[in-house]
């Protein structure tokens, strides 16, 4: 059960104590609380968990504080929509929002690489009007011998590059909990000139300590990918982690299924379950068709298989694109073969708004269809 308390909630009042001490007459339930951190205001959260069938709602509206309670499900507690369930569904972060209703496009570089690519890339970014981007620091690569990122050597101009092209957003993946200090440190260094979205990869799903430790912090927000080899039910309790901890402001990201049922994709594509997270959760829901096609095919009416995957998966309702850039992906240390050029980025822009328009349209056609 989840107690949703009001503005007046500090935890210095006498309400709240009042609040804390009838909370603790009940037998063999533990509370938690948490104070979720918005852009315009904080919220605190009361989570109680233990045998809450004995408890009423109405008797848990009567409490000191309470504005609004919510009985969970069992799944997904946080992240999760349940019954009555009118808590927000989305987060703002650098001023942009993140939710079930809102578009982002995360273009850029799978891994940097050089100086020169950083800087090409964010002017690309610049020029076709967009505030948002990927950069791979710390990649998890299959083989040891691969290269696997320069790490925080390359975070400084990383940070300076983005900043002095208006990016306000960079996703980075992190594979230890160290890199987040990397990450923060660089950023307080170069005087935060952009933010950043940590990315949890998809060898990393279920790698219960490290989703802990970025759960802990509510600074960065965190695009969570789903785990290529485990069921959808799986990862959405492994993101549940990231918020049991503190930290709610998720993006879940499909980025496809390893089986060789998807050939001759990389990954069998998961779109379809775009609506399926969103009716689940109140996660925003990210697609990556660069990692889930993993090459440059073209369809037979010439349009690339990866501008395809991503306008079925913007015209059923994706709120966010993660998607490979390169401005030579022939020299690329880290999956060229799915990079698409700069050249190809105005065309990629124009399919995607095509694509949410046909979402924005057939939004309008159900509710006039369900309103007759
Ligand atoms: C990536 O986005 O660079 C990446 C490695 O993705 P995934 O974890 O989905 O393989
Ligand atoms: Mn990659």
């Amino acid at each position: 059960m989840i107690l949703i308390l009001n503005d007046k909630a500090d935890p210095s009042s006498a309400e709240y104590g009042r609040l804390m001490a009838a909370l603790r007459l009940f037998p063999g339930i533990e509370v938690r609380v948490h104070r979720i951190e918005g852009e315009l205001r904080a919220v605190t959260e009361v989570y109680l968990i233990g045998d809450t069938k004995q408890l009423s709602i109405d008797q848990m509206r009567a409490l000191p504080c309470v504005e609004h309670v919510v009985r969970v499900s069992e799944e997904y507690r946080i992240l999760g929509r349940h019954k009555d369930d009118n808590r927000p569904s989305y987060f703002e972060y650098q001023g942009l929002r993140f939710g079930q209703d809102t578009l982002h496009v995360f273009a850029g570089l799978c891994a940097v690489d050089t100086p020169q690519h950083v800087e090409l890339m964010c002017r690309a970014l610049e020029e076709n009007g967009q505030t948002c981007t990927r950069m791979g620091a710390y990649k998890p690569r299959t083989s040891p011998y691969s290269f696997q990122g320069h790490g925080s050597a390359c975070l400084g101009y990383v940070f300076d590059t983005a900043g002095r092209h208006g990016i306000k957003i960079i996703a980075m993946e992190v594979t230890h909990e160290s890199h987040v200090d990397e990450i923060r440190e660089a950023l307080r260094r170069t005087g935060s000139p952009t933010g950043v979205m940590l990315q949890i990869g998809t060898r990393n799903t279920q790698n219960f300590e490290l989703l802990k430790a970025v759960g802990r912090q509510q600074e960065f927000p965190v695009l969570f990918k789903r785990g290529f080899g485990i069921t959808l039910d799986e990862s959405l309790n492994a993101a549940e982690y990231l918020a049991s901890e503190g930290n709610s402001k998720v993006v879940f990201g499909l980025r496809g299924m390893k089986t060789n049922m998807g050939d001759p994709h990389r990954n069998f594509v998961d779109f379809a379950h775009v609506p399926a997270v969103k009716r689940l959760t109140r996660m925003p829901v990210c697609v990556d068709p660069s990692h889930s096609v993993g090459s440059r095919a073209r369809g037979s009416d010439g349009i690339l298989d990866l501008m395809h995957v991503t306008a079925q998966a913007i015209a059923a309702g994706a709120n966010m694109v993660l998607i490979d850039f390169h401005p030579d992906p022939a020299t690329a240390l880290v999956d060229g073969p799915q990079a698409l050029h700069l050249r190809e980025f105005a065309h990629f822009l124009e399919d995607v708004g095509i694509a949410r328009e046909a979402y924005l349209r057939r939004l309008e056609a159900a509710k006039r269809h369900q309103a007759a």
